[in-house]
């Protein structure tokens, strides 16, 4: 059971964590966050999740209340207290209690730990079914608390048989709303938007994995036709590794079935993932 939460430089009790109503997090929905696992006591990538949590906050203008180092730190003692083998961290920093609904002031630093429940097991067998969506994110690079437009449209993509949306722009495709999108060629090259996306930890780990397994990849504009004449295609995020995708509105991928190539990225990408927990402990 998670017992603490670390809430503005305290180790606090979970039913004791709160924030004041006028934080500008409620008021306006600004503040911004990451999410990553942690296994064997340990969390994972800590170091780029740090470094891209902190480069969000300034892209916000918001100043975290403490160094990279100090975060690292409260991440740790976090994970010490809770005793964990595995879990999920949620760092928050919000606008923090606005005066006047609007201006931001001394933002509130959350590191919040959750169990953690990996994506089911059958979804990396049989691949998962996406729809295109027109759809520009806000401050793409920044990972901010804004998911109006991805938590608006979960009722519509279940309604068409979808799991997961992907967000296209002038008919360049993007990513998903919280996960970023490859694709596979009919040649083998694995191709990945590169502007205007989160950048992804993970997009980055298998991006390097790819390469040590001997693929070309090229991370550039991605025109929307190319996804229907693609071999492959799959996802990558934090929570979901790399989750192949069979279909995108209705038309089947390559094959229809989970690709080969994919696959092998997936245990590459969870090979790594041991590799850096091993060397950690
Ligand atoms: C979090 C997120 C991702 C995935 O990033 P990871 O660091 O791999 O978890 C991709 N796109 C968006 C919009 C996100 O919020």
């Amino acid at each position: 059971m998670i017992q603490y939460y670390h809430i503005n430089g305290e180790l606090t009790p979970v039913a004791e964590a709160q924030l004041h109503v006028t934080d500008l997090a409620i008021m306006r929905g600004y503040g911004v966050f990451d999410y990553f696992r942690a296994l064997g006591g340990r969390a994972l990538f800590v170091e780029d999740y740090v470094r891209r949590f902190f480069n969000s906050a300034s892209l916000l203008q918001l100043e975290v209340p403490c160094s990279q180092e100090e975060l690292k730190e409260r991440i740790q003692t976090l994970l010490d207290q809770n005793g964990e083998e595995k879990a999920g961290i949620r760092l928050i920093l919000t606008g923090g209690y606005t005066t006047d609904s609007y201006t931001p002031v001394k933002p509130n630093l959350l590191i919040l730990q959750h169990l953690y429940a990996s994506y089911p097991a059958e979804a990396y067998e049989r691949g998962i079914k996406m729809l295109t969506y027109d759809y520009r994110r806000e401050l793409p690079v920044a990972k901010t608390i804004n998911y109006v437009t991805g938590i608006r449209i979960q009722k519509w993509l279940k309604e068409n048989g979808a799991d997961a949306v992907l967000y296209y722009d002038n008919d360049t495709i993007k990513e998903s709303d919280r996960s970023n999108f490859f694709l596979i060629d009919q040649s083998g090259k694995i191709i990945t938007p590169k502007e205007e996306v989160l950048p992804g930890i993970t997009r980055m780990k298998v991006i390097e994995v790819a390469r040590e397994l001997g693929f070309t990849v090229e991370e550039r504009a991605v025109k929307l036709e190319e996804v229907f004449e693609a071999k492959e295609a799959f996802m990558t995020s934090s929570i979901k590794g790399v989750l192949p995708v069979v279909s995108m509105d209705g038309k089947a991928i390559g094959s229809g079935q989970v690709g080969e190539n994919s696959r092998q990225l997936g245990l590459g990408f969870e090979a790594l993932v041991e590799r850096y927990i091993m060397a950690k402990v």
